[in-house]
């Protein structure tokens, strides 16, 4: 028997309660793993809290994240007493996810512990890491100017965080954009340059802005994704991986087809296998000491349900790892 978070469906309410379950109640795969840690992204808010339509087969484990020791397997790249990591691919969504002290997946889902790596600062970095340094990677592929400021927005989140830390790292100078001033101080320590407050870019703005940024990580969407590129200089860029501040997309074409401006979109959960690996190991050389202790708050599955609603209505700063106890 193991402990898991699981989401119910009653009279169109998502219920979260920990739950003892059985190893048969576990879906079928080719690998069953002792979950270690896992972490609370957005996503899990949304499934955990049911504000998005994230989960449509109940009962669920959610946890799009999850990283552990291989304890079974029919998959010869991980063998019993392997540290693997799995993050997205439907898990938490659609598959049994990480909020449990086992989890059975693919063997194609996972990845190797990244060498330099703790299983723990894996779970600190989790798929909101995952996609900063996906972000990241981005544009730079593109190209950004250096001489001006990269803007990240939605900046003391998960994603925002991890992405202003990696940007300062790679040297470039960062503009962090959040609606929380009092977390000034905190991204300025992560290496943010400027602090935008959030409301700058969120009122709507002209086809083309004066150009400001280089580049930008934008976890928002919304008007705050179509500011970001109005603003950026001839020939930049914008990854766009985040809607917590909407789906739409209510600009023009101006900066595309004026300034060259590229928007380059972002996904963590279908990545292929080798990009994914690449990330992984270079988000490993880039901060090496992981992330600093101030970024990363851990808990217990007990206290999910809560953190789910904070995260939710943006009250989370930074990283949230979730630990499973040993069984
Ligand atoms: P998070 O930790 O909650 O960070 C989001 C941040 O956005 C908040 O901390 C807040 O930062 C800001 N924010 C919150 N509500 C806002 C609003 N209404 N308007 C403007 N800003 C707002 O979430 P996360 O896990 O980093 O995820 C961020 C986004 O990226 C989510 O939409 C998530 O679904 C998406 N995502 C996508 C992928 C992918 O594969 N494409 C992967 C991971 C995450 P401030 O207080 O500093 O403003």
């Amino acid at each position: 028997a193991f402990q898991a978070l699981v989401l119910r469906q009653a009279d169109g309410a998502t219920t979260a309660s920990v739950e003892t379950m059985r190893d048969d109640d576990l879906p079928a795969g080719e690998v069953t793993i002792a979950v270690r840690y896992s972490s609370l992204n957005y996503k899990d808010g949304l499934a955990i809290t049911g504000k998005g339509r994230i989960v449509r087969n109940f009962p669920m484990v959610p946890g799009i994240d999850l990283a552990g020791v291989v304890e079974e397997s029919r998959d010869a790249r991980f063998p019993a007493g392997a540290e693997v990591v799995l993050t997205g691919w439907g898990v938490g969504e659609t598959n049994w996810g990480g909020m449990a002290q086992k989890a059975r997946a693919k063997g194609d889902w996972l990845v190797a512990r990244p060498q330099a790596m703790s299983l723990e600062q894996t779970m600190s970095f989790g798929t909101a890491g995952l996609t900063a340094m996906l972000c990241v990677d981005a544009l730079e592929r593109h190209g950004i100017d250096r001489a001006r400021e990269v803007l990240v927005t939605g900046a003391s989140g998960g994603v925002g965080s991890v992405a202003v830390a990696l940007l300062a790292k790679l040297g470039y100078r960062v503009a962090a954009a959040t609606g929380r001033p009092e977390h000034g101080a905190y991204l300025r320590e992560l290496g943010a340059e400027t602090i935008v407050p959030r409301a700058e870019l969120a009122q709507p703005s002209r086809p083309l802005a004066s150009e400001r940024w280089g580049g930008a990580v934008d976890t928002v969407g919304g008007q705050t994704l179509v500011s970001a590129l109005a603003a950026t200089a001839y020939g930049g860029a914008v990854a766009a991986c985040g809607l917590v501040g909407g789906a739409d997309l209510p600009g023009t074409v101006m900066p595309f087809i004026i300034r060259g401006v590229s928007l380059l979109g972002i996904d963590s959960v279908r990545c292929p296998i080798d990009r994914r690996t690449t990330a992984w190991r270079r988000l490993s050389e880039l901060l090496p000491d992981g992330l600093p202790g101030e970024v990363v708050e851990e808990i217990g599955l007990g206290e999910v349900a809560d953190k789910a609603a904070d995260i939710v209505r943006g009250a989370v700063r930074g990283r949230v790892v979730v630990k499973l106890p040993e069984h």
